[in-house]
Formats: C-alpha cells, structure tokens, sequence
C-alpha cells in the first residue's frame, strides 16, 4: 500500500511518514502542491493520500479538486489535514472530494485509524461493484437493481430520489457525505436546488427509514455520514 503525504511542515510529514513505514505502508513525501500532484502521475498510483490543506503554492482544495477531476486520480481516498478554526465545510473541501479530516494538531495513532479505516472502506467499495445488487446493513435492506428497500420485512416506499439517495449513503458506508457532494451524486451538479434541499430529503427520507433512520448521522456543518457499522442489536 502507497500512500503519498503532501505536507509542507517538515517535521510533521517525517514523522508521518516514519509512522506509516513502521505500519507496513510505502511513502511518498511532497512539500509542495506542485510535487504533490506530479507525484500522483508517478506509478504506481497511491492507494490514498494525506493532504494538508495550507501549502506554500496550491491550496489543499485545489489539489484535492484537480485530483477528482482526472480519471486517474478520482477515486484515489484523500484524507485532508487542516488547522484548528478553520471551516471544515467550506474550508475542508468535501464539495471538491476530500472522504476525511483531520484537525491539527492531530494524533499520528488518530490519523493512522482514519487512514485504515479509509482504505478498508475504499477497498469494500471496489468489491461492492462486483457484488449481487443485495445490500445489507443491520435492519436495512435495499436491492440495488429492482429499486427496492426494506427494514426488517416491510418494504419501504421511496421515490426514485430517495432511494438514489439511501443507496448513495449504503454504498458510502461511514464516510462523511457533504450536502455538496450528495447533491452532485444524487440530484446532479447541475441541478437548481440549494443545500437545504438536501437537509429536507434526508429528513424525509429517515421518517420513512423509521427506527433504521438512526443508521444515517448528522454531522453539523459538514453533512452527513452513513454508520460504519450497525448497532450489534440490530446486526
Ligand atoms: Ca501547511
């Protein structure tokens, strides 16, 4: 496993990096936006990236948005680093495709977690694509194919957006999921609708998820997020 860590502070990048190695992974290090991204056109591409998002030359936005725009690169897993007080929802980029944060000054042992637990996700995703349409989580169940969901044995009656949406947050299980990034997948960027028609569909759609509705999480001024896993009562 290759993961490439943009990070200008030096100091901060070795010794992610020294922890990554001791963890098995390989790394590449670069200290400015610009090795950062000539450094995900090198092979092999990495299998995640550590982004900071205050560089010397191209912001971790712009990165992270030029990354989502490549095929290459696009569905590479970003985690970004940003500084405390900064506006995780404008500032951290999930509009332009960053899956995680981390607030510095962060733990190396919190960002090792949430670079595994990326990756795990990233790697369940793939394999999702190869899977029967049946998905499964807890008391939910949704067939990708026929449109259809259920909690428990009662099927549910969706509109075509919700369940676009409710398959859009099963298949992005525990990742953070802007307003932004629900909207380009679920309505389309092009759409003419605002953020806050994203809140009132997700409102519906967890009245009609019922007890199941617990399952998707707000994430105040960020968006939301689809439980990693379920309650063990309900597993
Ligand atoms: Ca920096």
């Amino acid at each position: 496993m290759l993961v490439l860590v943009i990070e200008d502070e030096v100091d901060l990048a070795t010794t992610v990096e020294y922890n990554l190695r001791a963890e098995g992974f390989e790394v590449r290090l670069a200290h400015t936006g610009k090795q950062g991204l000539a450094a995900t056109a090198q092979d092999p591409l990495p299998d995640l990236i550590v982004l900071d998002l205050m560089l010397p030359d191209l912001s971790g936005t712009e990165i992270c948005r030029r990354l989502r725009d490549q095929e290459r690169t696009r569905n590479v897993p970003v985690i970004m680093c940003t500084a405390k007080g900064e506006e995780i929802d404008r500032v951290v980029g999930f509009e332009v495709g960053a899956d995680d944060y981390v607030v510095k000054p962060f733990s190396v042992r919190e960002l090792m977690l949430r670079i595994r637990a990326l990756l795990r996700r990233a790697d369940a995703s793939r394999r999702d694509d190869t899977e029967p349409s049946l998905m499964r989580f807890g008391r939910l169940r949704l067939d990708r194919d026929g449109h259809r969901a259920w909690v428990d044995e009662s099927e549910l009656s969706l509109t075509a957006l919700e369940f676009r949406l409710l398959h859009a947050f099963m298949s992005r299980k525990g990742r953070v999921q802007s307003r932004d990034a629900l909207l380009s997948d679920v309505w389309g960027i092009e759409a003419d609708i605002t953020t806050r028609t994203v809140d009132t569909h997700v409102k519906r759609l967890r009245e009609k998820l019922g007890e199941a509705g617990q399952y998707i999480e707000t994430l105040r001024g960020v968006g939301y997020r689809f439980k990693d896993q379920p309650d063990e009562a309900d597993a």
